[in-house]
């Protein structure tokens, strides 16, 4: 129930009009017959109005005496559901819900009643047929000093009103249930979302647009080493310099609305260090939708790369030596087949078969077989271009693929190389091992066009190699065998023929133009071989220039010359200077000067009568040490001349620079002198420049006299060839000379 301020409400009944109203109404049949003078007529009126007023008040007003309805007017009655006229007499309490609610009421209206203030209640109150009603009920006393007296009553029905009063409370309630409800809720979210954040292995990180951090979880400061405290504020330091402009890409595609972006990127941490990541980037847009920032979530995938990366690699390579398998080897085939196929060029597929592996493993147990197998893998390495393949086919079986084969015949050194290299001793655990190989080749296109045909062909040449006693190699095409064969003969050969004293120099003399007199001879190496015969340079030099051999050979030809041309001077014949020719390799891999000091000492010699001829890709190789060099051996007094000239690189500068002596003109130009007018005129050029540098000239392989006519005129110095005479033995060279003497004397 509940009590109004009754200071507050307006008060339509507390007047005296009222009052009168009130008490006049009873006595009024009475008052006009004892007191006529009264003026009835107009009392009677005004009664009559407020018997109106009462009888068409919107409220329902009510008198009681004793706790008893005295009157109220048709609106009570309405209000409470009375037929009107029968609430007369009726007890206060019909209106009440129940006894202790009518108790109740009492026990609020009588203080306030005798206080003479306004009662003003809203409260539920009872119709007749039982149902409720809302009321709002104001009351006074008409005479508070004696309550009994009466009371007037003024009654509204409220119950529309207190029904939605009811519903707003209701509605009003359920919201702030709701938003308590969804305030929890979000208050939850925003816990496990911290939760979420400060314990994820995820980096988490939001910037804002002017790229200042503006959160940075515990994970991220693990990852980068920057403290939450060093990053928050200050612009990211996360991205490498260079791969700023990438990162800038994916915060472009997130601010063109993309909203979830995702790459793969390397980031920098504190130290620099570069780590693999793969990043979220997520656009981070206030409640209107405005982009104020991003959202990065990033995961380290340094480990899982290089896990992934060890798979691949497995997938494709031999665990053991890390060199491609089978799979890979097939791959890299058809590329080398593609790319031959572009550049007209060959290739050989190599099966290579240890012959002792066996024997090595069960003897010395698996551990020391697995790291020869790694130190074979490694010298095969060492025997190939890095653009070549070498792969382990399991066990000790080995395929290599050569590339870029300007022809069949280059195969056979890189083969001895091998078998060489293999040879080799290993020093594994304090033992020393070594081991010997046997190898098959197929070539393409020349053995078949794909892989399958040419392992196989390589794979049956391997097994004739086997065969034929093992260590050596075999091609598959028989022809190729035979000049392999040669070629291994050979390289096997020149091993022993030092020590055998196979080597002889043949000397061809070199003759002054103008004089027509013998001014000097060049030496050239001849190999006797016990089977073949008097091998010549062309078919052993580049075999012991591959294996190495032509240094202590280069020695020999040095000592020799000086030797003999000593022994000649010693024996009376004309000064001669004798020309000793000089390999690339030799020069590049051997002490020359030191070789060249030497035998001029033993023999005793005079360096004025050693000549030593260089070839242009001399020159042009380490070219301030060659310089240097060239320079000593100038000053020792020998001279120098240029081998093969014109067929090289050699500059003009260079000519200048090294201070060479004399050019010797290659055979080629000189061949056909006398009927090419280009080669003509090459050698005139030739003869030319050097003679404006300074330089003789000498002309090599001159055959007939119209070629020595020819050269005489364009001012040719020296010339050299059958014309004059053919190499020879040192002892023929004498009677050559001693002849050539007899005839000018003669002529
Ligand atoms: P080269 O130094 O240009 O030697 C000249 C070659 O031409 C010699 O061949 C010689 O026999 C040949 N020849 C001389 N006159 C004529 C001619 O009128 N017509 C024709 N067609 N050929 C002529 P050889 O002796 O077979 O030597 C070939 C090459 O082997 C030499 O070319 C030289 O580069 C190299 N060589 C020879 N001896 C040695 C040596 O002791 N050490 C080194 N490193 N290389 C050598
Ligand atoms: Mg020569
Ligand atoms: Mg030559």
């Amino acid at each position: 129930m509940e009590v109004r301020d009754a200071r507050k409400v307006f008060d339509p009944v507390h007047t005296d009009t009222f009052k009168w109203s009130y008490l006049l109404a009873p006595m009024t049949d009475s008052y006009a017959t004892c007191m006529p003078e009264l003026n009835l007529p107009s009392m009677q009126q005004t009664l009559l109005e407020y018997q109106a007023i009462l009888e068409n008040a919107s409220v329902g007003i009510l008198f009681t005496r004793d706790r008893k309805v005295l009157h109220c007017n048709p609106k009570f009655s309405e209000i409470f559901g009375w037929p009107h006229g029968e609430l007369v007499g009726q007890p206060g309490f019909v209106f009440y819900l129940s006894p202790e609610n009518y108790a109740e009421m009492g026990r609020i209206a009588t203080p306030i009643l005798a206080s003479a203030e306004l009662l003003d209640v809203e409260i539920p109150m009872c119709r007749k047929d039982g149902s409720i009603v809302f009321c709002h009920m104001r009351a006074r006393a008409i005479n508070p000093n004696n309550t009994a007296e009466g009371t007037i009553w003024i009654a509204e029905d409220i119950s529309d009103k207190k029904t939605a009063q009811q519903a707003l409370a209701e509605a009003h309630q359920e919201l702030e249930l709701r938003v308590q409800e969804r305030t929890s809720e979000l208050v939850k979210a925003r816990q496990q979302l911290e939760v979420v954040i400060q314990s994820a292995p995820l980096s988490i990180y939001t910037r804002g647009l002017d790229s200042l951090t503006m959160s940075w979880n515990p994970a991220a400061e693990r990852m980068f080493g920057w403290t939450k405290e060093e990053a928050i504020g200050e612009p990211l330091r996360t991205i490498p310099k260079d791969h700023e402009s990438a990162f800038n890409k994916l915060h472009q595609r997130a601010v063109s609305g993309e909203s979830i972006i995702q790459q793969d990127v390397v980031l920098q941490k504190r130290d620099g260090m570069l780590i693999d990541t793969s990043v979220t980037i997520a656009p981070l847009k206030d409640s209107e939708g405005i982009l104020y920032g991003f959202v990065n979530i990033i995961a380290d995938i340094t480990e899982r790369n290089a896990a992934k990366q060890k798979i691949e690699f497995l997938a494709y390579h031999d665990p053991l030596t890390g060199l491609p398998n089978r799979l890979l080897l097939q791959d890299r085939m058809q590329q080398a087949i593609a790319q031959a196929d572009r550049q007209q060029k060959g290739l050989a597929l190599m099966f290579l078969d240890l012959d002792n592996f066996k024997k090595i493993n069960d003897s010395l147990g698996h551990a020391t077989g697995d790291s020869f197998l790694k130190e074979v893998a490694t010298r095969l390495k060492k025997c190939v271009r890095d653009t070549d393949t070498i792969s382990r086919q399991g066990g000790d079986e080995f395929v290599i693929i050569l590339g870029d084969l300007s022809g069949n015949d280059v195969t056979p050194p890189i083969m001895s190389k091998i078998m060489e290299r293999l040879q080799d001793p290993f020093h594994t655990e304090g033992i020393e091992l070594s081991t010997s190989v046997s190898i098959g080749v197929a070539l393409y296109p020349d053995d078949g066009s794909d892989f399958e045909t040419l392992s196989k062909k390589a794979d049956m040449a391997m097994f004739r190699a086997k065969e034929a006693g093992r260590n050596t190699y075999r091609f598959f095409d028989e022809e190729m065998n035979t000049a392999a064969t040669e070629h291994l003969v050979v390289r096997n050969g020149l091993r022993r023929a030092l020590d055998r004293g196979e080597f002889m120099l043949h000397y061809q003399p070199q003759i002054d133009l103008a004089s027509g007199t013998v001014i000097g001879a060049e030496a050239l190496i001849r190999w006797n071989h016990p089977e073949f015969g008097l091998v010549p340079p062309g078919r052993f030099i580049p075999i012991a220039e591959d294996s190495g051999l032509i240094v202590p050979i280069g020695e020999w030809v040095i000592h020799e010359a000086c030797r003999q041309a000593m022994e000649w001077k010693k024996a009376g014949l004309p000064e001669l200077v004798l020309a000793v020719n000089l390999s690339a390799v030799q020069f590049k891999r051997s002490n020359v000067e030191h070789t060249v000091i030497q035998a001029l000492s033993q023999s005793g010699l005079n360096p004025h009568f050693l000549e030593l001829e260089l070839t242009e890709s001399i020159l042009i190789q380490n070219v301030e040490q060659v310089l240097a060099t060239v320079k000593r051996l100038k000053l020792l007094g020998l001279k120098i001349s240029i081998d093969d000239f014109g067929t090289g690189y050699s500059s003009l500068s260079y000519l200048k620079r090294f201070d060479i002596d004399k050019l010797k003109i290659d055979q080629s130009f000189v061949r056909d002198l006398a009927t090419d007018p280009d080669d003509g005129a090459i050698v005139r050029a030739i003869i030319q420049m050097a003679r404006s540098l300074n330089l003789k000239t000498i002309a090599e392989g001159v055959e007939t006299p119209a070629m020595l006519q020819q050269l005489s005129t364009f001012g040719c110095d020296e010339a050299q060839g059958y014309h004059f005479a053919r190499p020879m033995p040192a002892a023929e060279f004498v009677r050559y000379l001693s002849g050539k003497d007899s005839k000018q004397s003669k002529g």
